[in-house]
């Protein structure tokens, strides 16, 4: 077997000097959420190419070394975190984009491409990458495709998996498994990229990706309403969905606590009603045609109102105020500069039980955890609730509340952020003991030395 040194040269020939980092550097990379604590890996390795990709991860499979897949580490799961001796494959130096076919609206590019790099080629061409989230300026191509993610339009383009049509992955022995299908049908068999996809870095490394885009919408109209029941916000969105007739891009509750701490007890967002009301959603339209989109916008929301399913609303009259108003929603910085120690939560749950639930874990943070507040929203158009819980200093009874609450609804642990370190022990309150005993045969058959990522998202 190879020594770690005898290893890292085998590498380093491989690589060259510029994929691959062995001194102080690896520390000063993040090991946890929200890019805190300080790597302890022993290197960072970081091929320029899938052939470079392949030949490292034949080398560890051969010595056993563990590797940690690296994207743009603005996960939320810890599932990039190393212990150490753990090797980090980064991703960052395969940032190409291959191929943008404009007429059959696909894109083909290496997996280290950030996200806002690949929004914009689209957008150069006319056309729409339609994932989109507060990370898109660091994550990237292979990082949100392991993690599936989601984000703010997934109402109307679905999510990351939906994207996708052709995969290339690094298997853990370093066999390359190429099917860059440009096609939305394609029946040839066992779809396996869509193992990979959502698997967090633990049965093979993504190193190229073709990628669906959209037409793009040029013009779009955010407003902020009031409701005063949850059966109003449900209805608003019912009707939203049919009156704009499959335009609804973005439909984000914000309970009450969520926008009084935005608007009250942060400085930074402006309130925008004079009373108070029990829900808020900022709700967003994309159109073709401004003017006429503006003015179908308008009629709905006058609609909305009469009908009594709104209280109020304030519609964005330009881009900057469209973007204060996502500014408000997507504030998590001031959450965790004011509720750390902060636990976030990502769940997803029917919406019929959604109210009930938001109820009984409101009421549970208050008996377990009096000193910390329950701040609660969501991409509810998707089923999708989080709520923000801080400062807590007992997660472990918190997360065991919440994630018992959520199983007696038949939800999910994770809507979009993944399951990582943090919420394996909670994985069967969401997926049965077939599933998970399934889970572990697939990662044994493609990583049988469990040396890519292991202990994220099920041990063996
Ligand atoms: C401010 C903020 C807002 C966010 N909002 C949302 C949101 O609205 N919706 C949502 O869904 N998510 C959201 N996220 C989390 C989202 O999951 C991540 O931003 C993104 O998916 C991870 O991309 P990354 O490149 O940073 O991956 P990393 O964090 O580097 O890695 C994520 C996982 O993928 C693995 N991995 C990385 N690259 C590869 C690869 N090439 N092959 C195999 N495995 C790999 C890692 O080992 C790890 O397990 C948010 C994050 C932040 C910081």
């Amino acid at each position: 077997m190879a020594t770690i040194a005898t290893l890292l040269q085998d590498i380093h020939a491989i690589v060259g000097d510029a994929g691959i980092i062995t001194d102080e550097r690896v520390a000063q990379r993040p090991n946890e959420n929200w890019g805190k604590g300080s790597c302890p890996g022993i290197a960072v390795v970081r091929p320029a190419t899938t052939e470079e990709v392949s030949n490292v991860m034949a080398l560890c499979h051969a010595a056993g070394q563990v590797v940690v897949p690296h994207g743009g580490t603005t996960g939320l799961a810890n599932g990039i975190q190393c212990k150490a001796g753990d090797l980090v494959l980064s991703l960052e130096r395969m940032n190409n984009i291959e191929h943008v076919d404009v007429q059959g609206a696909t894109i083909r590019l290496q997996a280290g491409v950030v996200i806002e790099k690949l929004q914009q080629t689209a957008a150069e061409q006319n056309l729409l990458f339609a994932v989109d989230w507060g990370a898109r300026g660091s994550a990237q191509v292979g990082g949100m495709l392991s993690a599936n993610a989601g984000g703010n339009k997934v109402i109307r383009y679905g999510m990351a998996r939906d994207q996708v049509l052709g995969l290339e992955v690094v298997m853990p022995d370093g066999r390359v498994m190429t099917h860059l299908g440009e096609t939305i049908k394609d029946n040839s068999g066992i779809d396996l990229k869509h193992i990979f996809i959502g698997s967090e870095g633990t049965l093979g490394i993504i190193t190229r990706a073709v990628l669906r885009l959209w037409p793009a919408a040029p013009a779009r109209q955010t407003a902020l309403v009031a409701c005063s029941d949850f059966d109003h916000v449900m209805s608003t969105l019912n009707h939203l969905k049919q009156s704009l007739e499959g335009k609804l891009s973005a439909f984000e509750v914000m309970w009450q606590n969520f926008y009084h701490f935005m608007t009250e007890t942060t400085a930074g967002h402006p309130k925008l009603f004079q009373d108070e009301y029990p829900y808020y959603v900022l709700i967003e339209s994309e159109f073709v045609d401004l003017a006429r989109g503006g003015e179908q916008f308008v009629e709905v929301l006058e609609g909305l109102l009469e009908n009594e399913l709104i209280a109020d609303a304030v519609i964005a009259t330009s881009q900057q105020q469209s973007a204060s108003l996502w500014a408000m929603r997507d504030d998590i910085e001031a959450m965790i500069e004011r509720l750390s120690p902060l636990i976030p939560y990502d769940l997803a749950l029917p919406l019929r039980h959604m109210e009930d639930y938001a109820n009984r874990v409101s009421e549970g943070v208050a008996a377990l955890s009096p000193e910390s507040q329950c701040l609660t929203f969501g991409h509810l158009g998707d089923g999708n609730i989080h709520f923000c819980i801080g400062p807590a200093q007992d997660k472990a009874a918190v997360d065991d509340m919440v994630y018992r609450l959520m199983s007696e609804y038949g939800g999910s642990i994770s809507a979009e952020h993944g399951v990582g370190l943090g919420k394996k022990s909670y994985l069967h309150y969401s997926r049965s003991e077939v599933e998970l005993d399934m889970m572990r045969t697939l990662k044994r058959a493609f990583d049988p030395k469990n040396i890519l990522n292991p202990g994220k998202i099920i041990d063996l």
